[in-house]
């Protein structure tokens, strides 16, 4: 058998994808030819995330003609962020790259995405022009979510990002390094930097399967993604105190003035329960953003394993 030079890891997280997955490693082995031109060859790393169908089982069954398919099984569903970071933790490649199982990551631009590795990129990542496809109302709530982090984070989260990238061996290291027990990929990309090539492309139907992805899934992770990076929201407690200092100050102003100059007849109680209960609603959010905060830290101080591993080879 021959050997190449170079190895690229090919990281697929996979959550009941039995269909999916021999659909997947028949579209992806097509673009050997071009990788084995360069002295570079495959590994394939399959991670089921707790699937309860029969992913691997379809593993098991391409491993029995190609050794080059790794398998990391997780003992339950841990969520597709931890999926990524044990593939990313197994992987030998010199380069690395993320694909959905569900061929939504076209494996037709792995060339593309290799040549510009070639020309010095750290990163190649790929972003949707489009999101047909997917219900509206997903589409307006993730335009908002992305526009929102713009403002808010310091950290680059670009709109339409998918997980699909292609990274060198020392920015897979630099992902390695951030410990953080509650992952968003999109921002730890950003965060870590380099010098990435961004490359678009329309959005692709999923192969088989069905998306694992419900709404309230969604907006849970993209208060995750908020939370973990950017701190702006524990500030508007002090945006509120300040705003809410200055009105009681100018309404006292007001009620003396105006006792001085009509007297003060008791009236009042309606605009005495707005204020308490607007105030009341104001420190109830503050403390609630805290306690999210909180949450977040407490589950990081916990440093539980991000996922376990049942089976593997
Ligand atoms: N996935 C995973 N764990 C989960 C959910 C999803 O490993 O808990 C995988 C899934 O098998 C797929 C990828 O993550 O390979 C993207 O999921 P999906 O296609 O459902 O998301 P969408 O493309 O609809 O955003
Ligand atoms: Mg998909």
């Amino acid at each position: 058998m021959k050997t190449y030079a170079k190895t690229l890891s090919i990281i697929v997280p996979c959550y009941n994808e039995e269909e999916s997955v021999p659909l997947f490693y028949a579209e992806t082995v097509k673009q050997e030819a071009f990788f084995h031109d360069r002295d570079v060859d495959f590994e394939f790393i399959f991670v089921d995330d707790g699937s309860k169908d029969g992913t691997v089982n379809a593993v098991k069954a391409l491993r029995e003609h190609d050794e080059r398919i790794h398998l990391v099984s997780f003992s339950r569903n841990f969520g597709k962020e931890s999926a990524i970071i044990a593939g990313l933790e197994k992987a030998v490649g010199d380069v690395t790259v993320l694909m959905d199982a569900d061929l939504q990551d076209p494996p037709s631009i792995l060339p593309e995405m290799y040549g510009y590795i070639e020309q010095g990129y750290d990163s190649v990542a790929t972003r949707r022009v489009d999101r047909k496809g997917e219900p509206p109302i997903r589409s307006f709530f993730a335009r908002r979510f992305y526009g929102l982090m713009r403002k808010i984070s310091k950290t680059e989260i670009v709109d339409g990002a998918r997980d699909y990238r292609m990274m060198t061996r020392q920015v897979t290291d630099s992902i390695l390094a951030m410990k953080e027990y509650n992952r968003f990929s999109k921002g730890i990309f950003g965060w870590v930097g380099y010098k990435t090539k961004w490359i678009e492309y329309q959005n692709v139907q999923r192969a088989a399967g069905e998306t694992k992805w419900s709404f309230w899934k969604l907006f849970l992770y993209s208060l995750d993604g908020i939370m973990a990076f950017s701190t702006a929201p524990l500030s508007i407690a002090s945006v509120f105190g300040i705003l809410f200092c200055f009105t009681a100050f100018v309404f006292m102003i007001f009620i003396f003035v105006r006792a001085l100059l009509y007297g003060d007849p008791v009236a009042g109680w309606p605009s005495m329960m707005c204020i308490i209960s607007l105030i009341g609603g104001v420190q109830l959010l503050c403390l609630g953003i805290m306690g999210q905060y909180m949450s977040k830290m407490y589950m990081e101080v916990k440093d539980r394993p991000k996922y376990l591993v049942k089976e593997e080879f």
